[in-house]
């Protein structure tokens, strides 16, 4: 099984994407961690992108092109993959074509409004990756994360200000996507502000339809 999630920034993409992925078994790809990798490890790549992810901006389509090319051809991807934060753009999309025939992307969508509240409301395990949200999805100690014990994080870019910015670069760059994959017949539209077990339910309705 080969996809797609789509969604402006804390729609939910994480958060689906780690339940599909036990669900059908597949491998998870998200853009944004393997960049935040690379900064944190102090790489070119990482230096790269730092300034423009902490802005909001987008990454060069090359460069993120060039890592998920890469990044596909490994074995863990051989049962399927779910890309969460790719493509961005269609420039992004049409090269996607060119490497897979993907099965479906489904699209998260929410309010602007709500997603800002979100957004500056997460918080993350620096050691597991696992997120938090104070509004709804709290971890059992305040400030702690369940699994590790580690000190949640907030991410750089999970500002109102960033925020904003990030929201609006998915109006005018990712939200195309959602008519170039329509008119393919494969998109499956989900309402974000339902609540995490009924997204999750609508979206394995849709893929198993
Ligand atoms: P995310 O964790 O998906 O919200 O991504 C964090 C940031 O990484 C984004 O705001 C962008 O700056 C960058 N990024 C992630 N995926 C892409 C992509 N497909 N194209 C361009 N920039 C990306």
């Amino acid at each position: 099984m080969k996809l797609v999630l789509i969604g402006a920034p804390a729609a939910g993409k994480g958060t689906q994407a780690a339940r599909l992925v036990k669900h059908y078994g597949i491998a998870h790809i998200s853009t944004g961690d393997m960049l935040r990798e690379e900064v944190a490890k102090g790489t070119e790549l990482g230096n790269q992108a730092k300034t423009i992810m902490a802005e909001g901006g987008l990454v060069s389509d090359e460069l993120i092109i060039a890592i998920v090319q890469e990044r596909i051809k490994q074995d863990d991807c051989k049962n399927g993959f779910i890309l969460d934060g790719f493509p961005r753009t269609v420039v992004q999309a049409e090269k996607l074509e060119e490497m897979v025939a993907l099965d479906k992307v489904v699209y998260i969508y929410a309010p602007d409004e709500v997603m800002l509240e979100r957004l500056t409301a997460r918080q993350t395990c620096p050691k597991c990756g696992a997120t938090y949200n104070k509004l709804f999805l709290p971890p059992k100690k305040e400030g702690i994360c369940d699994t590790c014990n580690e000190a949640l994080t907030q991410r750089k870019d999970d500002t109102v200000e960033a925020g904003k910015n990030r929201i609006a670069t998915f109006h005018k760059q990712s939200k195309p996507l959602v008519g170039f994959y329509g008119d393919k017949g494969i998109l499956i539209e989900v309402d974000g502000t339902m609540p995490i077990d009924d997204i999750t339910k609508a979206i394995i309705a849709g893929l198993d339809a």
